[in-house]
C-alpha cells in the first residue's frame, strides 16, 4: 500500500526524522489560515499517490494567507496522472542549500535491502540515473541492517558534502529503522535537504508498506480506511472485488487473479497489433 506525503512523514515524524510544520488542508480556506501558525512563507503541496507533483505545478510556494488560498485554488481538483488532487499538505517552506535523494527499497531479485543515494537529489533525480548513473550510487543492506556507520559509508559513497554526512547519515538510520520496523518496501525521500541554516530535513517522503504484513499493524488501519485511492476501486473494494485501474482502453472481468492476470497479458500482446491497445483494468470477481 502507498502512502500520501503527509502519512509518510506522520511515519518519519514516529521515528524522529527532521521534517518540517505543516498541516493537511482539503479546502482553500483552511489553507488561508495555515501562514497565521506556520509562518509567512509556505508551500501548498498536491497531496495525490504518484510522483512528479512539482513538475505538473502541484507544490507551489505561497507568501502569506491570500497567496496560500489563490494557491490552493488552482491545486486542489487538479489532475495530476490520473489523480484528482482532494487534499493538499501546507508547509513552512524551507531555505534549501542542496538537494539529495536517498531510498531504501526491497530488491526481490537479489534477495535483500538496497539502499540508493545521490548528491544530486530533487525533481531531475530520473534524469540524473539516466545521464549519469554513476552519480546515483546503490549500496545493498545485509541482514545486519543499517547502523551510523554503514550509512555514513553509503553518504561518503554517494559524495555527499563532509560537512552534513553525520547528520545525513544519523536520519538514514531511522530511514531504516522506519522501513524495518514498519514493513515497508520502500521508503524514499526526495529530496532530503540541506537548508541554508545547515539543517538536514526529509522535504518529501514516499513510503509503500507491505500489504502482506498488515495484520501486524493494526495501528495503521487508517491509512488503508483513508485511503483516498480511485473511486471505482474503492466501490470494488467494498463489494469485496479486487480492481486494480490501469491505463489502458479494454475492460478485463475475470474470475480468479490467475485468469485475470493471464488475460491481461493476451490483451496487452494482442493489442500490440492495433497502436498499442491495453488493459483498462484489472477485475477479478472471484474464483469457483
Ligand atoms: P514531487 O517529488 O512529487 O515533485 P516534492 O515534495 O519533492 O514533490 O516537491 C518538489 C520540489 O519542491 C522539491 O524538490 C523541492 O525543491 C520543492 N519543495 C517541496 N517542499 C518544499 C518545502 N517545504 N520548502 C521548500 N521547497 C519545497
Ligand atoms: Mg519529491
Amino acid at each position: 500500500m502507498d502512502l500520501h506525503e503527509y502519512e509518510a512523514k506522520q511515519l518519519f515524524g514516529e521515528y524522529g526524522v527532521p521534517l518540517v510544520e505543516g498541516e493537511i488542508a482539503d479546502t482553500p480556506e483552511q489553507v488561508r489560515l495555515a501562514p497565521s501558525r506556520i509562518g509567512h512563507r509556505v508551500v501548498v503541496k498536491a497531496q495525490v499517490k504518484t510522483g512528479g507533483r512539482g513538475k505538473a505545478g502541484g507544490v507551489r510556494v505561497a507568501e502569506g494567507a491570500d497567496d496560500a488560498r489563490a494557491r490552493a485554488e488552482q491545486i486542489l481538483g487538479m489532475d495530476i496522472r490520473g489523480h484528482t488532487v482532494r487534499r493538499v499538505l501546507v508547509e513552512e517552506a524551507s531555505d534549501i542549500a542542496e538537494e539529495y535523494y536517498f531510498s531504501f527499497l526491497l530488491d526481490r531479485a537479489n534477495r535483500t535491502f538496497l539502499s540508493i543515494c545521490s548528491a544530486e537529489g530533487g525533481v531531475e533525480i530520473e534524469e540524473v540515473a539516466a545521464t549519469r548513473p554513476e552519480a546515483v550510487v546503490r549500496t545493498p543492506v545485509g541482514p545486519e541492517g543499517v547502523d551510523q556507520a554503514s550509512a555514513l559509508a553509503i553518504c561518503r559513497a554517494a559524495g555527499l558534502p563532509e560537512e552534513v554526512r553525520d547528520r545525513a547519515a544519523q536520519v538514514i538510520t531511522r530511514l531504516w529503522e522506519v522501513a524495518v520496523k514498519e514493513d515497508a518496501t520502500l521508503v524514499e525521500v526526495n529530496p532530503l535537504v540541506r537548508t541554508a541554516d545547515g539543517r538536514i530535513i526529509a522535504l518529501d517522503g514516499k513510503v509503500t508498506l507491505d500489504g502482506n504484513a498488515a495484520f501486524r499493524h493494526p495501528e495503521r488501519n487508517p491509512f488503508v480506511d483513508g485511503a483516498d485511492t480511485d473511486e471505482r476501486e474503492n466501490r470494488a473494494r467494498e463489494k469485496g472485488l479486487n480492481y486494480v485501474r490501469l491505463d489502458g482502453e479494454v475492460g478485463v472481468i475475470g474470475n480468479g487473479a490467475g485468469l485475470v492476470m493471464s488475460t491481461l497479458d493476451v490483451v496487452a500482446r494482442a493489442g500490440e497489433a492495433h497502436g498499442g491497445v491495453r488493459p483498462a483494468n484489472f477485475l477479478d470477481i472471484g474464483g469457483g
